[in-house]
């Protein structure tokens, strides 16, 4: 097959698309307003913030005042589980799973440091989280759970409407990074029941270093920055507004074409998964069904992920591993190895994240570049039964 260059490596990043580029190209030139100044250029860039901020409350069934811009995914989740904790002064106890981001993990972390009590809670094998034991961690002094709307490594969708319904039966709050769920699934706050929301635009064709944070109507939360009063003095800051206009072009129609990319990128990762899984000793990770429609997430047994990284970037083709030299740190994934992984699967896994741009085509290539590399690095593993 002739040789390409196929980018599916869509769960870190992606392409920013055209429309939303040519929707910030005015803020970013001509209308250089800044939305406090109350001359015209400034009530100019107000009116983008505002309409952008309504398109983004459409998008995920919110009201307008319940949307705040922030830097993006990371500064989302920082804002909403600090912000929450800030107001609880050091006492309480907070609620993850084991298979956040980092962005939720470590800030988890940090206010254990502090005072706070956390539960880390397990991960079945598919990387669900059990609502037992989410239901046995629950105490008195539970202030909040965060947990993501789907995994970033292995795509499995978790059940936030079921946890959502069950925390504020008793009062609890609850804080999803649904950073790989906007723009791939439908997401309605109302009906996932959450109290915070994390998006970030860079995930669905957006610009990068913007996001957003859906605060839901009454709840009190302390900001971690202090400054101007910008965002409702949540997060100060002048606002970037050609971020925020490419956000919402680009949310507004990731949500149009919803139902076409979910069934054009399911048919590809499926036909991906089908052909990956005709290769000897090749695993799926994740979920069979509860999966993002872009995720393909296997591990090759008898390999290490990042030598099948740099054999695939030599064939054009970008994606990404579990395995530890990646995440430059020692240790594979802490996703795969809470779903119970063992270490040499957890190092030769890897993860093909699709997005809008690929094609049957691009499946296919990689289909057939990936089999005779798979067969040479076996070669030279010491571990493989010659
Ligand atoms: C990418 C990602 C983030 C971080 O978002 P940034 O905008 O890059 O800070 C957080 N959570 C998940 C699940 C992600 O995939």
């Amino acid at each position: 097959m002739e040789s390409r260059q196929v980018y599916m490596d869509h769960g870190a990043t992606t392409p920013l698309r055209e429309e939303a580029l040519e929707a910030m190209m005015p803020y970013l030139q001509d209308k250089y307003g800044n939305p406090s100044s109350i001359h015209s250029a400034g009530r100019e860039a107000r009116k983008a913030v505002d309409e952008a901020r309504e398109k983004v409350a459409r998008a995920l069934g919110a009201e307008p005042a319940e949307i705040f811009f922030t830097g993006g995914g990371t500064e989302s989740n920082n804002i909403a589980i600090r912000g929450a904790a800030r107001l609880k002064k050091g006492r309480g106890h907070l609620i993850t799973s084991a298979i956040e981001h980092h962005a939720v993990l470590d800030v988890c972390k940090d206010l254990e440091q502090d005072g706070f009590k956390v539960t880390v809670l397990p991960v079945d094998s598919h990387g669900l989280v059990e609502l037992r034991a989410l239901e046995q961690a629950l105490g008195p002094e539970t202030f909040l759970i965060s947990i993501m709307t789907a995994n970033n490594e292995v795509g499995t969708v978790e059940p936030i409407g079921e946890i959502g319904a069950l925390a504020r039966e008793r009062g609890i709050l609850v804080h999803t990074d649904a950073v790989q769920a906007v723009g791939q699934l439908p997401v309605d706050v109302k009906k996932l029941n959450v109290d915070f929301l994390t998006l970030s635009a860079h995930k669905f064709n957006g610009p990068k270093g913007i996001g957003a944070l859906y605060v839901r109507k009454g709840i009190a939360v302390s900001p971690v920055f202090r400054g101007g009063g910008q965002e409702r003095k949540l997060r100060p800051g002048t606002e970037n507004v050609a971020g925020i206009v490419g956000l919402a072009r680009a949310l507004e129609l990731a949500v149009a074409e919803l139902p076409q990319k979910t069934d054009h990128l399911t048919q590809l990762r499926d036909r991906l998964i089908a052909g990956l899984l005709r290769i000897d000793d090749v695993t799926l990770n994740g979920h069979p069904t509860l999966r993002l429609p872009g995720n393909v997430n296997v591990s090759f047994n008898y390999i290490e992920g990042e030598s099948l990284l740099l054999s695939l970037d030599l064939q054009g083709v970008a994606a990404s591993s579990g395995s530890a030299c990646t995440s430059g740190s020692l240790d594979p994934s802490h996703v795969l190895m809470a779903m119970g992984l063992d270490h040499q699967h957890a190092h030769g896994s890897l993860r093909l994240s699709l997005g809008r741009g690929n094609t049957v085509e691009d499946v296919d290539y990689v289909l057939s570049v990936i089999p005779p590399i798979v067969q040479r690095l076996r070669k030279m593993s010491a571990l493989y039964p010659q």
